[in-house]
């Protein structure tokens, strides 16, 4: 019979044509199929078949629960991206990066002998984990007695500013989260050179499902601890996975290496421009702002293009900014607050697919059209 079409919310029917010109988007999500086109296009060269005797124990070969090959890709990957130094460093997988700051978070607190536990930390507005904060409070009176763990997200997640860390000491570590220091998402300054760095698949790839993260660790200690984290939750990240990703990289490196992040940058460029344009005539809206950053990759000044639009609505009384999206242009996004920011902020998501970021252009450009008829009508209906 016909193939069931899955249509998303914009769109009915069979063939799923007719538009629903009141439906509401969900932009609050992170899942970014704005690569899928590029995997379209290299369907054959990326697929992975695995027949039913293949690699069925859990080790490999060595006796470790990672793939040497798969190491090396990564290792080379940076190299060509040059956004991580891995030099004289161990590389641990994990399932998905959450894995790995939680696996992070256990080994940089095993050694805390305080009587009270290590707080868990991050600059707002910060990707949601187990925190106990913001930073803020303890950046210039960190107590000695107290140990610190700050989370650094460079760029950030939901801003996409590029950060460093805000508190330090001998009773500070730091985890660097390079989530999106890709040349999708940002200009890649410098290698970054850090203690301990954790990358996923999920934003360079897209391929959040496959749960594949790495950490990048230059003690040998906090190495082994989490290693032993990994092996005690999971034992290892899964072999479909780690084929899969090994394939999917390989296809990354074809060539000079380059042509994923091309296409990655190009879309969301554009789509940054479409959205400036359109948020340039808002005074109730603004978003952002990109500083445009020498690039090591692209080898020019780049403006960043960030995963995410993080809108402020300026009005007064639009504390819930959220709310005001939803009511207004049947917009979903994440509120400000979940960031441990103010409910003033939302977060759009940029990253969908192609035809649902159609879709949010349209209602974006549908709300600024009410602005502007509102701003009319209050000027004095004779100007209409
Ligand atoms: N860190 C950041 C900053 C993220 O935005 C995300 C996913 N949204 C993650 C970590 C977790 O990703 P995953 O577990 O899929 O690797």
């Amino acid at each position: 019979g016909t193939p069931v079409c899955e249509c998303n919310a914009c769109y009915s029917g069979p063939d799923c044509s007719q538009f629903i010109a009141d439906c509401v988007l969900g932009a609050e999500g992170g899942n970014p199929y704005f690569l899928e086109p590029f995997w379209r296009q290299n369907a054959e060269n990326s697929a992975v078949t695995v027949p039913g005797w293949h690699r069925m124990g859990h080790e490999y070969d060595d006796g470790s629960l990672i793939s040497k090959q798969l190491e090396k890709i990564i290792r080379n990957l940076h190299i060509v991206v040059g956004n991580a130094v891995t030099d004289g460093k161990y590389i641990v997988f994990g399932v998905g990066s959450t894995q790995l700051l939680n696996a992070a978070v256990h080994a940089l607190s095993a050694d805390d002998s305080s009587s009270t536990p290590t707080k868990v930390v991050a600059a707002a507005p910060y990707y949601p984990f187990k925190f106990d904060g913001d930073t803020t409070p303890w950046i210039n009176n960190s107590s000695p007695s107290m140990n610190f763990i700050e989370i650094v997200t460079t760029p950030s997640n939901p801003d996409g500013q590029l950060t460093k860390a805000v508190i330090h000491g001998t009773n500070v570590k730091h985890i660097h989260d390079l989530a999106y220091y890709w040349p999708q998402y940002t200009a890649i300054p410098s290698a970054l050179d850090e203690d301990l760095m954790i990358f996923t698949l999920s934003k360079v790839t897209g391929h959040a499902g496959s749960r594949f993260g790495w950490a990048i660790i230059k003690d040998k200690v906090i190495y082994e601890r989490i290693v032993n984290y990994v092996e005690q939750t999971t034992y290892g990240v899964s072999r479909e996975t780690q084929l899969r990703t090994l394939k999917l990289l390989n296809v990354v490196l074809e060539g000079n290496g380059r042509r994923l992040f091309e296409f990655g940058n190009d879309t969301m460029s554009f789509r940054w421009e479409i959205l400036s344009t359109i948020f340039s005539a808002s005074k109730r809206f603004s978003l952002q702002d990109r500083n445009a950053e020498i690039c090591t990759f692209s080898k020019d000044a780049r403006a960043p293009t960030p995963a995410y639009a993080w809108i402020r609505c300026e009005n007064e009384e639009d504390e819930d900014c959220r709310t005001v999206l939803i009511g207004e242009a049947n917009i979903i996004g994440r509120t400000g607050y979940d960031f441990g920011s103010k409910r003033r902020y939302v977060r759009l998501s940029l990253v969908s697919s192609q035809d649902d970021f159609d879709l949010l252009r349209l209602h974006l450009e549908g709300l600024l059209f009410l602005e502007r008829r509102t701003n009319l009508i209050s000027k004095g209906g004779d100007e209409i």
